[in-house]
């Protein structure tokens, strides 16, 4: 186990409290009067002598005190907030402590609370920049040259994926420290370095740990690694907002796009086929209109995750309106039947999965219902029946539509050529 050092700033206390606790405190302190004055003290501290908590009397706080938790948030998104009083209704508030506490409770809520798992940032399981294209052949790094935040800046831009290491060697090169690390826990701490921890408000990002610096200067730094890499998760998240559906989880349309026009062009190059298979679900009306609109929604749901497990790593699943989706089979190809066009894997996958949706138990529709919902899809193969995404689609919706013609629960392959 690592020994666990004290990387504490000032505690900023406001409003009226017992002089024994704010003194029994062993953390340097400084008591202020109004919400306003931590706001001043928030925005002229120096980078030396950060705040770290701030406890806030509740007889400050009006009962909506959202923007005042906002305000002083936007300015230092670090300190632990803490609100002494009885009312718990400041949702805002990281911890609540009672008015009589004594200083060591009050040192062990802090503790605990900054010591409390957070948010942490979502796994990237699968590169959406590579996907999309954000990651780029533009030049990241200058050559033989130190780095400096304009190099993160375009790191973000056009190679978010290897943004964390760009940010380290940053670090390295301002620092000249003998050794600087991201670790995730504080086991990994080496005995004889010094740590900070990277959060960013109510996020975490890590622990920086650095051999040479002092705490302070650790700390320092810390803070600006937590900027750049909350930064980084942000614009994650913006693009994941913007390319993905809220309901099912699967991609949209704008994200079917954007990744159909880069998987061309790659099949182009590779001079492989890529093949894109739209379908919809029979008739969705009538179980709306039967158990529901929520109950809808869980088909929808299902019929995403059904399709997720029956694809393969590298395949895409996006829903493009109510209740029509696409699948991109982006796997390079496997070889195929002799005198056939169509790649059998994909071919086998699309009936598969229809099956699957055949048999499939839905919870929403009660217990009789197996077997009730059916899909109709078309397949559409690049370079034959089409080169570009729009014509790609056409043929895949054309064969939807030759689907529901005959009778429904079935894909359209389209003609062996
Ligand atoms: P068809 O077999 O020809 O596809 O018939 P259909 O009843 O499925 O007709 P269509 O595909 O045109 O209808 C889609 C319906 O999906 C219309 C709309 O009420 C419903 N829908 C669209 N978006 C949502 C949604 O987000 N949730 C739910 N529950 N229903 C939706
Ligand atoms: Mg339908």
């Amino acid at each position: 186990m690592s020994e666990v050092r004290d990387t504490r700033g000032r505690m900023l206390f406001a409003g009226s409290f017992d002089p024994e606790l704010v003194s029994g405190i062993e953390q340097p302190t400084h008591v202020v009067q109004t919400l306003f004055d931590v706001i001043g003290e928030l925005s002229t501290c120096c980078a030396k002598e950060n705040i770290d908590a701030i406890v806030l009397d509740e007889r400050l706080l009006a009962s909506d005190s959202d923007s005042s938790f906002d305000a002083i948030r936007r300015i230092d998104p670090f300190p632990i907030i803490v609100v002494s009083g009885e009312n718990r209704i400041h949702k805002l508030a990281d911890i609540y402590v009672p008015q009589d506490t004594t200083s060591e409770r009050l040192l062990l809520a802090v503790t605990n609370a900054r010591s409390q798992p957070t948010q942490k940032p979502e796994p990237e399981e699968f590169d959406l920049d590579e996907a999309l294209g954000f990651t780029d052949q533009t030049k990241t790094t200058p050559d033989g040259k130190s780095l400096g935040d304009v190099d993160l800046v375009r790191m973000l831009l056009h190679d978010p994926s290897n943004f964390r290491t760009t940010l380290l060697t940053l670090l390295k090169e301002q620092t000249e420290w003998k050794y600087c690390e991201f670790v995730d826990d504080e086991t990994r701490v080496p005995h004889n370095a010094e740590f900070a921890q990277l959060r960013y408000g109510h996020q975490e990002h890590g622990i920086l740990v650095a051999i040479g610096p002092t705490k302070e200067q650790v700390l320092r730094w810390g803070r600006w690694t937590s900027c750049w890499l909350e930064l980084h998760l942000r614009h994650r998240q913006m693009k994941l907002l913007a390319y993905r559906d809220e309901l099912s989880g699967a991609w949209n349309r704008r994200f079917l796009s954007a990744c159909l026009r880069r998987e061309i062009n790659q099949a182009l190059h590779a001079r492989r086929p890529l093949t894109v298979m739209i379908f919809d679900i029979d008739n969705f009306k009538q179980y709306n209109d039967r158990f529901g609109h929520d109950a809808g929604d869980e088909i929808i749901r299902e019929v995403v995750r059904l399709l997720q497990a029956t694809i393969r790593k590298g395949d895409h699943v996006c829903r493009v309106g109510g209740d029509e989706f696409a699948v991109l089979f982006c796997d390079p190809e496997p070889p195929r039947e002799a005198g056939s066009n169509h790649p059998t894997t994909v071919e086998f996958l699309a009936k598969r999965f229809r099956e699957q949706v055949a048999r499939a138990h839905f919870s929403k529709l009660g217990k009789d219902a197996q077997g009730t919902v059916s899909i109709s899809g078309g397949l559409a193969t690049f370079p034959w029946d089409g080169s570009e995404v729009d014509s790609l689609l056409q043929k895949a919706d054309e064969r939807l539509f030759e689907s529901k013609r005959h009778g429904k629960n079935t894909i359209t392959i389209g003609k062996e050529k």
